[in-house]
């Protein structure tokens, strides 16, 4: 049972339908054929399959989009959403059942830091849609201007999935293309389902002063893009288990407040009047 304390003004709020996002998937890089198979591998999906949604998106690394191909990973301050603040339109392709799913992963920031994803109101410039129009779950990464789409295939409206795609529109890449990857995983090539190497880059990231995260819902599963169920990527770590796909973790929680300044946005209204609430 998902409870959600939105008010009565929030969800009229809702209601305001934003213009077209200038930022979609259009242009993906992949054939009308692959986009079926993306289709196809999503609806077959089921838990007990350990490779992760978000694995089998057809995107860029499964699930990313970039308006600009070839840019580092560096999130720049302009990448960042102005003020933590996402406005955030979901349209009627999900049911109400559907589009709380997606307002619990919302909640969740909401809640345990200072950004805040709040619906679409008429003069917001950016903004995110969410469409079930397309195969696969994806994201931008990052704040774009004039509207981006967020896609998720309905398979995909599970907390964790939504979380992962949330934590990519607020600015976040895949922990195993972090700049440091290599001292705590070991990428096994000769696995790799060929012409997918590129799925196994680094970023020139920054981790905010928080350690190579295993437990980051960032973090690919071990079977990622394997060819053979052979693993792909393998911890250095002895025990640790990687690709949890339940939600944000501990320092994936960190790295936003540390994005976005929590700590200086202390003095922000909405920060108080979030902390003003809890205390109440
Ligand atoms: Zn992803």
């Amino acid at each position: 049972m998902v409870c959600l304390l939105i008010s009565e003004v929030e969800l009229k709020l809702r209601m305001q339908v934003p213009p077209k996002p200038r930022h979609h998937a259009l242009k993906r890089p992949y054939s009308p054929i692959l986009k079926k198979q993306v289709e196809r591998r999503v609806a077959e999906w089921s838990p007990q399959n350990k490779v992760n949604l978000w694995e089998i998106s057809g995107q860029h690394e499964g699930d990313m989009l970039f308006h600009n191909f070839g840019r580092n990973g560096v999130i720049k301050k302009s990448e960042r959403w102005p003020k933590g603040i996402i406005p955030y339109y979901i349209t009627d392709d999900f049911s109400e059942e559907e589009k709380h799913i997606i307002l619990d992963a919302m909640d969740t920031f909401n809640r345990k830091t200072c950004v805040k994803f709040r619906p679409y109101k008429k003069g917001d410039k950016d903004f995110i849609t969410i469409v079930s129009q397309d195969a696969g779950c994806y994201s931008f990464v990052g704040h774009l201007d004039r509207g981006q789409v967020v896609n998720f295939q309905k398979q995909c409206l599970r907390h964790g999935t939504i979380m992962h795609e949330l934590l990519h529109v607020l600015g976040f890449f895949h922990q195993h293309s972090a700049s440091e990857r290599d001292d705590f995983i070991t990428i096994n090539w000769n696995n790799i389902k060929k012409g997918n190497e590129n799925q196994f880059g680094k970023n020139n990231t920054t981790n905010f002063g928080e350690p190579y995260d295993y437990e980051s819902v960032m973090h690919y599963s071990t079977l990622a893009f394997s060819k053979n169920k052979e693993p792909t990527i393998i911890p250095l770590r002895d025990g640790v288990e990687i690709g949890q796909r339940r939600g944000a973790s501990v320092i994936d929680l960190n790295k936003v407040r540390k994005m976005y300044r929590c700590k200086k946005l202390k003095n922000n209204r909405l920060w108080r009047k979030k902390i003003h609430k809890r205390r109440g």
